[in-house]
């Protein structure tokens, strides 16, 4: 690892003062220190954010809000989560290990960077670690690589659980720069890779995340996560969905979908939701939904299982949602 400055900042305004260019917010540090010590992410000073006043989780009429710097695991256990919004307890739960937990927050899970091994591995090209380098994926080995939202450029998946939970849920993330506050529809925060793979959202130099709101829907308390992955803890999504429907009788009337491990960023599936509106609670509704999710796919030469991957993955989360009725 490379020697940086190192600053604490104890307000906002001053964490702003402190951050240059070249500069890196420091949360619960496990992702920012792993890359550091690979020499990925090399800034010249580390502002250590733990001393803002970033922490919270509340639920009013707007809806759920939570601090940037709330641990995963307080927000995975908090009761209003666990009864309100499941889908985000179980995003949380199913992420990491119960160690990395307690340590990591929100706003670092929001950020954290692909777990590409090309982007880990200095030894090999890769346009989202260097610019204009080359993609070693495209025609390596992809097997955990994306079929939704890839370009010629880089075909990395978005690795976190909890953000396709919250884009199903409409959240909004709250930002602060030097221009002030700003909020972003998470939907609209994260990039495709296109041509420049290296700028991942729409954080501008400096800007520090100091929270989210997921908006308030009642029947959010109906919402599930299933993540399918090569082992049974600890590692990341091959497939996941994030899953909330209401329903009345036996029948769906609203549905919101997203999914994980699948796309270069966390991903709404409209047509998907469109399929189970107005249809009743049933394993015939549920395949033929599914049937939409890999719309648009593009797999490459190792991925393509992913496809009926996803497929189950998503008639899996509708049946657990479905049952519990
Ligand atoms: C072995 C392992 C397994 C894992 N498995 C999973 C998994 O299954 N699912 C999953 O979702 N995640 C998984 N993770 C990732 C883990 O959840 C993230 O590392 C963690 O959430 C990052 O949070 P942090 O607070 O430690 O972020 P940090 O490492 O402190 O920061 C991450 C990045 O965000 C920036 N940053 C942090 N906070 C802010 C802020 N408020 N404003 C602006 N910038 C900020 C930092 O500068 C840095 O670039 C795993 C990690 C490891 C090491
Ligand atoms: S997929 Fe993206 S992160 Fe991975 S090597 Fe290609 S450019 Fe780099």
């Amino acid at each position: 690892m490379r020697a940086y400055d190192f600053a604490a900042p104890r307000s906002l305004r001053s964490a702003l003062d402190k951050a240059d260019a070249d500069s890196a917010y420091l949360a619960g540090g496990t992702t920012l220190v792993d890359l550091m010590k690979l020499d990925v992410m090399t800034p010249s000073r580390v502002v250590d954010i733990n001393r803002l006043p970033l922490h919270g989780v509340r639920l009013d009429r707007q809806g759920l809000h939570i601090g940037a710097l709330d641990r995963m695991s307080d927000v995975a256990d908090h009761p209003l989560v666990r009864t309100r919004y499941p889908v985000i307890s179980r995003a949380l739960e199913l992420s990491a290990s119960p160690q990395l937990r307690n340590m990591a927050s929100i706003g670092g899970n929001l950020l954290q960077r692909t777990r590409c091994g090309y982007f880990r591995d200095l030894s090999t090209p890769c346009n989202k670690r260097e610019p204009g380098s080359g993609c070693s994926a495209l025609d390596g080995q992809n097997r955990t690589h994306a079929v939704l939202g890839g370009s010629d450029a880089c075909v990395a998946t978005h690795p976190g659980d909890l953000a396709v939970a919250l884009i199903a849920l409409d959240t909004v993330v709250h930002l602060y720069g030097s221009g002030g506050a700003r909020d972003v529809p998470l939907a609209d925060f994260y990039l495709l890779p296109g041509r420049t793979p290296h700028l991942e959202n729409t954080l501008r130099p400096g800007e520090l995340v100091t929270g989210i709101t997921v908006p308030a829907l009642r029947w959010a308390a109906d919402s599930t996560y299933v993540k399918v992955r090569d082992r049974a803890s600890y590692e990341f999504a091959l497939a996941s969905a994030a899953v909330a429907l209401d329903v009345r009788g036996r029948t769906i009337v609203e549905a919101r979908v997203a999914v994980g491990g699948v796309g270069t960023r966390p991903w709404r599936l409209r047509q998907v939701e469109q399929a189970l509106a107005g249809r009743p609670l049933a394993a015939a509704t549920y395949e033929t939904a599914a049937g939409h999710a890999a719309d648009g796919a593009r797999p490459l030469r190792h991925n393509a299982f992913k496809i009926p991957l996803l497929r189950r993955t998503l008639v899996r989360a509708l049946t657990e949602l479905g049952d519990a009725r």
